[in-house]
């Protein structure tokens, strides 16, 4: 009989944060049967150029391989797992997407930019996919997004449990819970190799619940003379969606600055996730009539950024909307590695404008992270026992820590394997081996939406 092999590349993800795209190949006596693709998004270049936006996965090596390709599942929403796709969609030879309900939503707006139909379905958790010789199961997760998966991945030669950013939260603010029922019937039936989130794998103790967050909303506009403004990733809908229920509490309308905050919330109350009136939502032009201190703006631009609205808000940029004495700013989001420098910048001047400004490093519970801590990746492990290990979307550090747990959870370092881009893992019955190495260039996008493996000097 024919053996089936199974090969795992990633052709991002690994080493680097952003930038995810992870193939699964199987292999039929030595032939190439079927492909499945996780994610595919956008990362942000080493380099400082203010000509390219970010860079995206080289898929030259899927060049040749297209019509095997099954089917790309989605994980959940953040644009480094999804950003991608439009460029490539075409090349891929359009295979059917699954995914979550609000990412479905988030990625048809993507394509409908683009002018691009694709073809999108939002899975049943409750059902088992088929999709070749591969069949996966969609598992709820929570992250810093509604809607996040993981995926079991079953194959002839066994289970792979697809586990991409996630925190374990217990008592998420809206939504369910991690379905952890889900996770250890299907790990009963025997899984190989658990890809685990490990970004978090520094930190000690559970991750904090994005329900703590809404408490400390309620308490900074409590004693808000003025205006209140909340800044965060403009994907974090519950985070949004805590901050206009405080809001209500103290009869504030609501204002949403900044490009992506308003795409996103727009996308979110059509599907139901921001379920109030409209007549709570203020724009630019009514403005006026209300009262300074019975008005909260959820702005973009958390990360210091040069164009955002809230950079604008600092620097009078903004023609309608002044900062001033009595009103508060409130930074629920740390700055990525990279950005402190501008994001420090963009407090100051914040407050040289008289604002209080609060920022999670003077005040706790103002942002919770979306990826697990120690203890929320050890008890993952715990619950699916896989035979091996390979921690994703971390760099080197987080990689070498992840070992670390799971050293002391019994797994031995040959069983865990810490990869780079384009390294390639065969993975049979009882063993996984490294591959050959699969050639990637860095692929830039410029501002203009040119995509190029060379930078532009304009
Ligand atoms: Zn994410």
């Amino acid at each position: 009989m024919d053996e089936f092999k199974l090969r795992f590349v990633p052709l991002g993800g690994v080493v680097g944060v952003t930038k995810n795209m992870y193939v699964y190949e199987l292999y039929k006596g030595g032939k190439l049967e079927d492909i499945l693709i996780v994610d595919c998004g956008i990362g942000f270049p080493d380099i400082d150029n203010e000509n390219i936006n970010y860079v995206i996965p080289d898929i030259s090596y899927l060049k040749d391989k297209v019509s095997k390709i099954r089917a790309i599942l989605l994980s959940h929403g953040h644009e480094d797992h999804t950003m991608a796709l439009p460029y490539y969609y075409k090349d891929l030879g359009e295979p059917p997407v699954y995914t979550g309900k609000l990412t479905t939503a988030f990625v048809k707006n993507d394509f409908k930019e683009f002018g691009i139909p694709i073809k999108i379905n939002e899975v049943d958790v409750n059902k088992t996919y088929t999709f070749g010789n591969f069949k996966a199961d969609f598992i709820r997760m929570t992250h810093s997004i509604p809607d996040t998966l993981h995926l079991f991945i079953k194959t002839p030669i066994g289970n792979i449990y697809h586990g991409t950013d996630f925190k374990l939260d217990l008592t998420p603010p809206y939504g369910s819970p991690p379905d952890f029922h889900a996770i250890s019937k299907l790990s009963s039936e025997g899984v190989l190799c658990l890809f685990s989130d490990c970004l978090g794998a520094e930190t000690p103790g559970l991750t904090l619940s994005e329900s703590a967050i809404g408490e400390s909303f309620e308490n900074e506009i409590k004693n808000t003379p003025g205006k209140f403004i909340m800044t965060t990733f403009s994907s974090n809908i519950s985070r949004i969606r805590q901050c206009i229920e405080s809001s209500v509490k103290y009869q504030r309308k609501i204002v949403f600055l900044g490009r992506s905050m308003r795409e996103n919330t727009n996308i979110a109350r059509e599907i139901g996730y921001l379920p109030f009136k409209n007549n709570l939502f203020v724009d630019d032009r009514t403005l006026r009539k209300t009262p300074p201190n019975k008005l909260t703006f959820i702005v973009a631009g958390s990360q210091g950024q040069i164009n955002s609205a809230l950079t604008k808000l600092a620097t009078d940029q903004n023609v309608n909307i002044k900062i001033g004495k009595g009103d508060k700013v409130v930074f629920s989001s740390d700055p990525i590695p990279g950005n402190e420098a501008e994001v420090y910048k963009l407090i100051e001047k914040l407050m040289i404008k008289g604002a209080d400004v609060v920022y999670p490093d003077i005040k706790e519970r103002l942002h919770a992270s979306g990826h697990g801590n120690q203890e929320d990746l050890k008890l993952l492990m715990r619950l699916v026992k896989s035979n091996f290990l390979i921690p994703i979307g971390g760099t080197i550090r987080h990689q070498r820590q992840y070992m670390k747990l799971a050293k002391q959870l019994g797994y031995k370092e040959h069983n865990v394997f810490l990869l780079n881009e384009g390294d390639s893992v065969w993975i049979d019955k009882s063993r996984m081996l490294l591959g050959e190495k699969i050639k990637t260039k860095t692929i830039y996008v410029s501002n203009e939406g040119t995509i190029s493996d060379k930078i532009a000097l304009k």
